[in-house]
């Protein structure tokens, strides 16, 4: 081994800017937030080569005075905080004055700035660090960076690139997640020369919409809570407007997009049952909270945050969550492509902004084209601890279509239901209320029944004898490889001890959804015991299903997150016949 030497300044600085600019659109970012940070109204970045060529940040922000130059180039030279503890209490998106040093260090930097109450504007190349030159120039109040071949003097960062493409969509990524939390701020975007995304000052909700459901304002539902230290104000997708992984997800502390898998698990809980498997919320979460009580400061790129109270943190976001889920109407209307109107499915989540405009998604109050708003116009916050759905529309069951699912009319729409998944919502509801109550109550069979189970059967249902008696099955062994069944869950008129039997001992083994053993048993006898696809129903008992899922508490989806019913509107029917 060579001797131990300090590093040359320059291959310590570019070591050094590699924590911090590890791609363009980390660059991006870093710029984006200086010019916040200065107070910009109006930021516009242009990048040419999916940013290895040129990235050019403008704002109209405070400037910085000629004879700061030199310092902002400057490793820990920041005009944000001065003391340690200052650290504890950030409210600017900078503060460690190393990313302009950073970018610097590994690429051509060109700085004009001009300050508010100055005349002149001040131009400063830096090349690989050195502040080449400093010479007056004619420009507007505000400052522009200009970066010129990044990475140029370090081709193991370039190797580390992904594909132009890629590396362009995270630049524009980082573009729109800076747009989604700062609306009162007009962002511009180009790439090549052609514009790409435009968005004028606006309010919260428009903005988020143009960013999370292509500007259809009736997708998403306003969430708005108190949490340990601060709020939260959130705008969530509705449930058919989620996407198979979570590139819709965006996390904001105090404005600044944040890594929190301690949020996203919180929002996704909120989410419970109302998505199918391999299906993501798509939302955007932003917690003000006091800035003493979370923790940015751990990771070089400010990404990953951490919060003192996480426990009663995460309670409380999924909680603001579900109750504006549940205080919203979430039947699904089916639309056909090309549809007009919100619901359309398949409108691109593409990045172009529209001008979206009125919309108020900042209270619980229904919106869209529902039913429910005609029937329910004083939306109530607390629907979803009371139980009982206010929202849901009140039906006039027309039949049963091939024995699977009961058609029925609401105020202007057909509705359809699937009888298996409404039944298992209403027979799931009902367990977790028995459970809550101190027990599902049994049906005593007239005669006890026995079931021959194998040794490891048997000694799961002996483990866990007492659970099974919460949930109504009263069992007994009878000899070494026999069970004696003597009560069944008492929910439903079908009543099969011995397969009721059986599917419990597999959710005992771990089969099947939910995070315990209690969960999981009581899906699986809410699943057993409901109607089926194929069962005849009677019209008392198509009534009854529906009065019972209009009482429960999500009506929306059964516990697979698959929809129980679905609408179809008058106007789409009058599609479907040509009329008007
Ligand atoms: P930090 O943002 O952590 O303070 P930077 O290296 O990003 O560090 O910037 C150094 C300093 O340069 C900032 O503290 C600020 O005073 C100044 N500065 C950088 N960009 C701008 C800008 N767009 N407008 C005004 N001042 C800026
Ligand atoms: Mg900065």
């Amino acid at each position: 081994m060579s001797p131990i030497r300090v590093l040359d300044r320059s291959v310590a600085d570019r070591i050094a800017a590699g924590e911090v600019v590890d791609r363009p659109a980390s660059a991006v970012k870093e710029l984006i937030e200086n010019s916040l940070d200065a107070g910009a109204q109006s930021i516009t970045v242009e990048v040419e080569g999916a940013g290895l060529g040129l990235i050019r940040v403008t704002d109209d922000g405070c400037g910085i005075p000629a004879e700061e130059i030199p310092l902002a180039f400057e490793r820990f030279a920041t005009s944000k905080i001065e003391r340690l503890e200052d650290l504890d209490v950030i409210t600017s998106f900078g503060f460690r004055g190393e990313a302009l040093p950073s970018i610097a260090a590994v690429a051509r930097v060109t700085l004009t700035t001009r300050p508010r109450d100055v005349e002149t504007a001040t131009r400063a190349v830096v090349t690989a660090g050195v502040v080449e030159r400093l010479g007056v120039h004619g420009a507007p109040v505000g400052t522009t960076v200009e970066v010129v071949r990044l990475f140029f003097n370090t081709p193991a960062r370039r190797k580390f690139l992904k594909s132009p493409a890629r590396e362009q969509a995270l630049v524009a990524e980082a573009v729109q997640r800076a747009a989604m939390a700062n609306p009162a701020v007009a962002f511009r975007l180009r790439f090549d020369g052609r514009e790409s995304g435009w968005w004028p000052r606006g309010d919260p909700a428009s903005r988020v919409a143009d960013l999370l459901v292509a500007g259809a304002p009736s997708d998403l539902i306003g969430v708005a809570g108190a949490v340990p230290a601060g709020s939260v104000t959130a705008w969530l997708a509705r449930p058919e407007r989620s996407r198979p992984n979570r590139t819709g997800q965006h996390l904001f502390v105090n404005r600044r997009p944040v890594q929190s898998a301690l949020l996203r698990r919180a929002v996704e809980q909120g989410y419970a049952q109302l998505l199918p498997v391999g299906r993501f919320p798509a939302f955007a979460l932003f917690l003000e909270i006091d800035p003493a009580s979370v923790d940015v400061n751990v990771h070089p790129r400010k990404l990953e945050v951490r919060f003192r109270d996480e426990h009663r943190l995460f309670g409380a976001v999924a909680a603001a969550v579900r109750e504006a889920l549940l205080a919203s109407p979430l039947v699904r209307v089916m639309m056909s492509p090309g549809a007009p109107g919100p619901q359309a499915p398949g409108a691109p989540d593409h990045l172009l902004a529209t001008t979206a405009s009125q919309a108020l998604l900042s209270t619980h109050e229904p919106r869209g084209t529902y039913a429910a708003r005609e029937e329910a116009p004083v939306a109530n916050a607390a629907v979803a601890t009371v139980g009982a759905n206010l929202l849901f529309p009140s039906l006039r069951p027309l039949g049963q279509l091939l024995n699977t699912y009961i058609l029925a009319e609401g105020p202007d729409r057909l509705y359809l239901i699937d009888q298996h998944a409404a039944h298992e919502r209403v027979l799931y509801e009902r367990i977790i209320a028995a459970r809550r109550r101190g027990g599902v109550p049994g049906q005593t069979l007239a005669l006890p029944l026995t079931v021959d189970l194998d040794p490891a059967q048997m000694a799961l249902v002996i483990g866990h004898l007492d659970l099974l008696a919460s949930l109504g099955y009263v069992l007994e062994p009878f000899g070494a490889r026999t069970m004696l069944v003597r009560a069944v869950p008492a929910l439903s008129a079908r009543i099969e001890p011995e397969a009721m039997l059986l599917r419990a001992i597999g959710a005992l083994a771990g089969e099947g959804e939910g995070p315990d053993v209690l969960e999981r048993l009581s899906i699986a006898t809410a699943c057993h015991t409901a109607i089926r696809a194929g069962d005849r129903l009677s019209p008392e008992a198509i009534g009854a299903l529906l009065a019972d899922l209009a009482a429960a508490e999500n009506p929306y989806t059964c516990f697979h997150g698959r929809p129980t019913l679905v609408a179809v509107s008058r106007d789409e029917l009058d599609r479907w016949f040509l009329r008007g």
